[in-house]
């Protein structure tokens, strides 16, 4: 099966499954304020958001996760991490700028890390260009098709506080409450 948004599908061993469990219980979740939040342009280029970036992309890792944005570990830095290629290949992404090449449009299911269970279609342009700054300031430009183009869009979102639920019909939309809803009264109660 093909990775969808932000979750890959993979089968887990014992030993993985967990380690992604510890790792989803440091990220934020849904209805967590700081989801709905518009992150900040990043000025300061220096040590401690290159330790973040770091961070980030062990937890997106361990989360088994294709992208990280800074708003689901509680920062609103305007950063998210992302694998683009291969599994290794992880980069960290400042003040990212997406700009849709051609007008064609595909809708794909797409799962989110602070949305656990949920799987929504939603629909995106299929070729984009992402402009953006290193985790050191440098200035990047990608031309990115398919996966990579989907997942870097679902990032852009979550820096500006848009999640799934925004981009998807209103019945995936009921679903996915349905399924979050139960959660949300247990950790109210606690
Ligand atoms: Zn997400």
């Amino acid at each position: 099966m093909a990775d969808s948004g932000q979750v890959k599908n993979i089968e887990l061993d014992v030993e993985r499954a967990a380690m992604r469990r510890t790792a989803l219980a440091q990220i934020r979740q849904y209805p967590d304020p700081v989801l709905r939040m518009r992150a900040r342009e990043v000025e300061v280029f220096d040590e401690a958001l290159a330790r973040q970036a770091e961070g980030m992309i062990a937890l997106m890792h361990d989360a088994s996760g294709v992208g990280l944005a800074a708003n689901q570990v509680g920062s609103l830095q305007r950063m998210f991490t992302i694998e683009l290629g291969e599994e290794e290949l992880a980069q960290a992404i400042v003040n990212p700028r997406v700009t849709p090449l051609g007008d064609e449009l595909e809708i794909e299911e797409e799962g989110c890390l602070s949305l656990q269970g949920v799987l929504v279609p939603v629909e995106r342009p299929i070729s984009v260009r992402l402009e953006a700054q290193g985790v050191d300031g440098k200035e990047l430009m990608l031309e990115l098709d398919g996966l990579p183009a989907r997942a870097v869009q679902h990032e852009l979102d979550h820096l500006d506080g848009v999640l799934l639920f925004d981009r998807t019909t209103l019945e995936a939309r009921r679903e996915a409450l349905a399924v979050l809803r139960p959660r949300v009264v247990l950790a109210n109660s606690r």
